[in-house]
């Protein structure tokens, strides 16, 4: 249904329009999947990584919020590959995004109109993140039995938007979430990784986004002779690391100076995560075989 005659908008009287300045159920009610998606150098020209892995959550997502996208995987791929090279980059970020496109009121969002748009940047694929300070914030994730947790939908990051903000005013970098029983979740749009001696530990929680790149390191640790366990851990579990890291698309991995009250880095050259952080590296560049399978390349 189109909003009536004339909208307020910026202080000007305007024509409505049921598609306008996305005012519609996305804005609303963050009714809205997306992903974000690296794509690096290679001998052969850019490479997405895990860009069928990308596409599967995508589409995941869509189907938790039942939009009908118009298009199938391979299409998205095609107009991924597209865009990239209309765009000129050689490596960079990629961020798909479908969402509820009409200008109605109410949370019927079944039958709507969906839009779906792909926005790139250029990102050195050199660039290794700054170590950062986290906070184990107030607010907790929820878990599978309010949220679907593979699902990647705007509207769930309100509760990262508070923590982030909580996080910043008290002087850290970054929130960290526990679950509603008081085990460690993740960060705001990261997993978080302990070391301690030759095992890696990351959470079981049902109340995170266990991410690609989480699964990327739980899939590559072994190769580089480390164990790696998932487990319920309390905040007190942290103390005892050898090393803290976090995991997501964007950030590769991002080593972890102190988490208030709970964790101080002693070693401050993070030797296992250099580790596995330059063996990553390798993989993304497509220099190690067994992995070229992750790699989607453009030309
Ligand atoms: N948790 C949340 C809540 C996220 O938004 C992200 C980013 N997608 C991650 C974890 C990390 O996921 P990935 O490694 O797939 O980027």
């Amino acid at each position: 249904m189109k909003p009536a005659g004339k909208i307020w908008f910026n202080y000007k009287i305007v024509p409505s329009t049921n598609k306008l300045f996305g005012f519609n159920q996305a804005l609303n009610y963050g009714a809205a999947v997306y992903e974000g998606i690296r794509f690096y150098r290679t001998e052969q020209g850019p490479a997405i990584f895990r860009l069928h892995d990308h596409l599967d959550r995508f589409f995941y997502s869509a189907h938790t919020l039942r939009m009908k996208l118009g298009c199938n995987k391979q299409q998205l791929a095609a107009a991924i590959k597209k865009i990239i090279k209309i765009n000129h980059l050689p490596c960079g970020y990629i961020r798909p995004i479908s969402f509820f496109a009409e200008a109605k009121m109410g949370i019927n969002i079944l039958d709507t109109k969906v839009d779906t748009a792909i926005f790139t940047w250029p990102w050195n694929d050199r660039e290794i993140p700054k170590p950062t300070c986290l906070k184990v914030v107030k607010y907790r994730r929820v878990g599978s039995d309010s949220l679907d947790v593979k699902a990647k939908i705007a509207g769930y990051y309100a509760t990262a938007l508070l923590g982030f903000i909580e996080a910043r005013e008290s002087g850290f970098d970054q929130p960290l979430f526990l679950d509603k029983n008081g085990f460690v979740a993740e960060g705001a749009i990261n997993n978080i990784f302990i070391v301690k001696g030759k095992t890696i530990y990351t959470s079981k929680s049902n109340s995170i986004l266990g991410g690609i790149t989480r699964d990327t390191i739980l899939t590559i640790a072994p190769d580089v002779d480390l164990r790696v366990r998932l487990i319920n851990m309390k905040p007190e579990f942290l103390n005892t690391a050898d090393e803290v890291f976090l995991t997501g698309t964007g950030i590769e991995m991002q080593p972890v100076t102190e988490v208030k009250r709970c964790f101080k880095n002693k070693n401050k050259a993070w030797p296992t995560t250099k580790l596995l952080l330059s063996y990553y590296q390798k993989i993304i560049q497509g220099k190690i075989k067994e992995y070229k399978k992750w790699l989607t390349y453009v030309n």
